[in-house]
């Protein structure tokens, strides 16, 4: 009787959890067909670097689906993980990383996308020997991919300075010219001090490169990487400021030699096979240069009437130098959208949002979670379906689905992107042309987590 008893008891309890499990999953199912659901109504796809899930070796864990940063990109359905929400990926790469059987590769966007960059091999090499290409120039976005190629870029040059210095060379040429002082150039900086190059970096900027101009206190999400000179860098997650003081740090500890406020116009090859590289400040030689340009470049104008009032602005750093103003921000990305909500949050500001399409479609799901709550709060308000077709000293006049709407406006932010250095690119004589660039995005994270043994290698799929 006792043993019958027990029996009942432990069939309940294990009824009692397999109810609960069944309860979980169900939930989670629904919450995935929702994302499905909302992905739908995005046809814009991949950005770029993105997840390719290998459903044969897929065992459903969902390690992937919850360290996604960007919310929905991936989910559970049927047990296996998919994509529902590809346009929100901006190649994290962390879903490739923590899957336990290496099912996630990461896969650059098709070839017919890579027809407007330059010409690599796998080494970052253009067309041009000893003429290298890092970062985000190259195509892959994010501060650790930009890290990791600047090293590679120096690593490949070091195997070759015997032979790049026998050819005789005068004092002052460099063994490796750095242009550029973002992620990729500063880590390309550091690792030759390292392999003990003699090397200079230009920046027609400041240190920092596209992060410095980040709205202030912006944070950034990082994966943990090797820095040169350093070591590893852990934290993955930290302010614009703290990223930028670490630099300094880093850079203030070492022999950095950098000049600032340099901007390069021309980069020459003799038959010496010496580079000389030319700003309007004066000219410098080196064996081998590195282009750490990053493709933000100069920003796009959207080449309406009145753009080039003063109070037209394309990148804003401080939000609150603005209060008590009538402000417009164009455009319907995350930049957009994160400056709108930032001078929104300041005292006595109207803020309005145009954006030329019905809806957001790439934000990331912070930012749509913070817009929605904005909008609702009345913080500022969103006219979709608007163009600017005019600025005027004291308003902004929008074509609003046909219509024109003249709005009082004190300052205007534009973000409609940047138009990548490319044309410098050709002009130097880097090849530009179709490139397969899957495995560039699938190689370092697979090499890191190949599956187990016996499971195979997966297998790399261009979109
Ligand atoms: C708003 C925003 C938010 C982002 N958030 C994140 C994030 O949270 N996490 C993440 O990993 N990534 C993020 N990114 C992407 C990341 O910032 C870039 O991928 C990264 O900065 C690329 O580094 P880079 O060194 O290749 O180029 P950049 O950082 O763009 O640096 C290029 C440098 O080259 C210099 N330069 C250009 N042309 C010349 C020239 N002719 N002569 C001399 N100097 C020149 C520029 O002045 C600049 O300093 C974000 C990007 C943006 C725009």
């Amino acid at each position: 009787m006792d043993t019958f008893v027990a029996f009942v008891i432990a069939a309940v309890v294990l009824l009692f959890f397999i109810r609960r499990y069944l309860k979980d999953m169900r939930k989670k199912e629904e919450q995935a067909q929702q994302a499905v659901e909302k992905g739908k109504f995005h046809s814009d796809g991949f950005r770029a670097q993105h997840p390719h899930i290998d459903a044969t070796y897929c065992i459903g864990c969902a390690a992937c689906t919850s360290v996604c940063p960007e919310g929905d990109v991936l989910a559970i359905l049927g047990g296996k993980a998919v994509i529902v929400n590809g346009h929100k990926c901006i190649g994290h790469s962390l879903c490739a990383e923590v899957c336990p059987v290496g099912a996630i590769t990461m896969v650059m966007a098709g070839p017919s996308m890579g027809a407007d960059m330059p010409h690599l091999t796998p080494a970052y090499e253009t067309s041009i020997q000893n003429l290298f290409i890092a970062g985000e120039l190259g195509g892959l976005a994010l501060i650790k991919n930009a890290i990791s190629q600047g090293l590679d870029c120096v690593d490949t040059i070091a195997g070759r300075i015997t032979g790049l210095r026998s050819g005789g060379s005068a004092a002052d040429v460099h063994d490796v010219l750095v242009v550029g002082a973002g992620p990729a150039g500063i880590s390309a900086s550091l690792r030759a001090i390292e392999r003990k190059l003699n090397h200079i970096t230009l920046d027609e900027g400041e240190i920092g490169g596209t992060v410095a101009k980040y709205p202030r206190q912006k944070l950034v999400m990082t994966s943990p990487v090797e820095f040169p000179m350093y070591g590893k860098f852990k934290k993955t997650e930290l302010s614009k400021e703290e990223l930028i003081a670490f630099w300094d740090k880093v850079l203030k500890r070492v022999d950095f030699n950098f000049r600032k406020g340099e901007k390069v116009d021309d980069i020459k090859k003799g038959d010496d096979g010496i580079f000389t590289v030319v700003t309007p400040k004066g000219q410098y030689r080196s064996h081998a240069v590195i282009l750490a340009l990053g493709r933000t470049g100069s920003p796009r104008k959207l080449g309406v009437k009145g753009e080039d009032l003063p109070k037209v602005m394309y990148r804003l750093i401080e939000a609150d130098h603005y209060i008590n103003k009538k402000l417009l921000v164009v455009g319907g990305g995350d930049s957009a959208v994160e400056a709108a909500m930032g001078l929104a949050h300041q005292v006595g500001n109207q803020v309005t949002l145009s954006y030329r399409k019905e809806s957001f479609s790439r934000l990331k799901e912070r930012n749509s979670q913070r817009l929605a709550e904005s909008i609702r709060k009345g913080k500022l308000k969103v006219v979709f379906n608007s163009n600017p077709v005019e600025f005027k000293e004291d308003s902004a006049v929008l074509d609003v689905a046909g219509t024109a709407q003249e709005i009082p406006n004190d300052y205007v932010w534009i973000f409609a992107g940047g138009e990548p250095p490319n044309a410098f690119l050709k002009k130097i004589g880097v090849q530009f042309g179709m490139r397969d660039m899957t495995s560039e995005a699938g190689n370092e994270v697979r090499q890191r987590n190949a599956p187990p043994a016996g499971l195979g290698s997966p297998t790399l799929v261009a979109r």
